[in-house]
């Protein structure tokens, strides 16, 4: 029987179905024997799920955009202009280096 390093080196490989045969019958016999690993076994699956999860995007605070916007376009803004909603996809385009220019 395979020990608790050997197991531990095989669980992402069991959790996404990549191990041989000798390796799962390896592994599942010191997974019925060891509840330490059988628990690690869980929570890795359990962090893979919750990475592959889609998720919504979420908006960034006011002050955060204010901060990210004057470091683009430094103090060319007036200080009590609004600071616009980014689209969930906007992304920063530089048209040429050195001349950023923000797509809302
Ligand atoms: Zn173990």
């Amino acid at each position: 029987m395979i020990h608790c390093r050997a197991a531990a080196e095989l669980i992402t490989g069991y959790i996404d179905g990549e191990l041989t045969a000798d390796e799962l019958a390896a592994l599942d016999e010191h997974l019925a024997e060891c509840p330490e690993c059988h628990e690690r076994v869980i929570a890795e699956r359990q962090t893979k799920d919750l990475v592959a999860r889609p998720r919504q995007p979420a908006e960034a605070p006011d002050r955060l955009r204010r901060r990210i916007i004057d470091a683009i376009f430094g103090k060319a803004r007036p200080a009590d202009s609004t600071v616009p909603k980014l689209a969930p996809n906007a992304r920063v385009k530089p048209l040429d280096p050195g001349r950023p220019t923000l797509s809302l």
